[in-house]
């Protein structure tokens, strides 16, 4: 079987899906590569390297995808919403295609997707289980934005990161405060507490104290408690509206002292919750930053606009999204690891098996034979069962 990689399209992505290193690995199994040329390059692997790992490089995107018997990307059509339509008309019904496809994003992608017959798989449904653990492509593309998310913020904070004593004097160090404890959390305190910052932390799941005390960082505890904190599959869940107000009051001193404010409270498939208030922007110093991962979502922050850099009472609000493109070469490097393992468990001797029994495969497919396949998106979406 041909796995497919074509260039990736959204403007300004520069990750690619597969790296030369995983060729071999994917070859052992009887699947090829088929590489378009230039794909890699802007992540730092150029067509030469694919070659030289027994990789075959094809000369535009048609010709990928009429060779390919499994597509792989990072932002495929839906998650891609900006030029990923252009690919619908270049899927079969015999292809599957495997990325990051927003599952819960929209229901008329969904349904145009389904509608090309191909056998999607979103990587964002993968089930949060210690078997599917070396194919979660979420945890590492947050891992990358995490560390990235800290290094914006060093990079635009008028302060030095770390304790500084010279003969001018001691410097103290900077406070940063990471809201939203999951993978990009705990990679973001480990990240500024290896440039020396305090940091200190919080999170609605207290079962994540321990992790956070351990790379150093001070667990911020509110007197208040989250109802189920915590779902079957590890992720945070939705409070009411009284939680979320509450805990905005208590959190307002802890922001106010903060230098830095990484937010990262995301819950799956809802707009995210707004933990930091304009009045609590008003309580920073100026140059203070805060960088809102969950920008995308809506944000954590009131007055986060997605995409852009915003300046209120001197204090910087960061809105990027995507971090994990700026980091190209480990992103893809972890995410063709990703995909290897998927693509390893999902073939037998060399053939595509969608084996419904298993709970890696059905969880994450999301399109086949014309309808869609995922419970959890039909149900998230009413759309009726087959
Ligand atoms: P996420 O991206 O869904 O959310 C980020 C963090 O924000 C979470 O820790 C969440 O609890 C927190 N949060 C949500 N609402 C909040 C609020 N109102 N106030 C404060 N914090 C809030 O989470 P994630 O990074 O994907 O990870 C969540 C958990 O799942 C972690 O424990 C992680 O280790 C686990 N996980 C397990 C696997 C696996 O076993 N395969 C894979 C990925 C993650």
């Amino acid at each position: 079987m041909i796995v497919g990689v074509p260039k990736e399209s959204f403007p300004g992505e520069r990750r690619v899906a597969l790296v030369p290193s995983v060729i071999a690995n994917l070859a052992k199994a009887g699947l090829e590569v088929a590489i378009e040329s230039g794909a890699g390059v802007e992540a730092g692997y150029p067509d030469a390297a694919y070659a030289e790992k027994g990789g075959k490089v094809l000369p535009n995107r048609a010709a990928v995808f009429s060779t390919a018997d499994i597509v792989v990307q990072v932002l495929c059509y839906g998650s891609n919403d900006k030029t990923g339509k252009a690919d619908v008309a270049l899927m079969r019904r015999d292809q599957a295609l495997i990325g990051f496809l927003r599952p819960m994003g929209s229901r008329e992608i969904v349904q145009e997707l389904a509608g090309t017959g191909v056998s999607a798989f979103a990587v964002e449904l993968m089930p949060r289980t210690t078997r599917a653990q070396s194919m979660d492509a979420l945890s590492s593309m947050a891992t990358a934005s995490g560390y990235k998310a800290v290094l914006i913020a060093s990079d635009m904070l008028p302060r030095f990161f770390p304790m500084l004593t010279t003969a001018a004097g001691t410097i103290t160090p900077a406070r940063v405060l990471v809201i939203g404890a999951g993978v990009a959390g705990l990679q973001a305190i480990a990240t500024a507490r290896r440039l020396g910052a305090v940091v200190s932390a919080y999170d609605l799941r207290p079962a994540v104290k321990e992790q956070v005390q351990s790379l150093g960082g001070r667990f911020v505890e509110l007197p208040i408690e989250a109802k189920d904190a915590q779902d079957a599959g590890g992720y945070a869940r939705a409070q009411d509206e009284a939680f979320y107000a509450r805990q905005r009051e208590l959190l307002g001193r802890v922001v106010a002292e903060s230098d830095v404010v990484i937010t990262t409270a995301v819950v799956p498939g809802q707009k995210a919750p707004v933990l930091v208030t304009a009045e609590m922007v008003r309580g920073m110093a100026p140059g203070s930053v805060i960088v809102d991962l969950a920008a995308e979502r809506g944000g954590n922050c009131e007055l986060t606009k997605s995409e852009e850099t915003i300046v209120t009472n001197g204090v910087n609000i960061i809105g990027r999204i995507n971090l994990a493109s700026t980091v190209p070469y480990h992103a893809s490097q972890l995410y063709a690891r990703n995909l290897t393992n998927f693509l390893l468990h999902l073939t037998k001797k060399g053939q595509l098996e969608i084996n419904l029994q298993d709970d890696i495969i059905r969880e994450t497919l999301l399109t086949r034979g014309g309808q869609v396949a995922s419970a959890r998106v039909r149900e998230f979406f009413k759309i009726p069962g087959q």
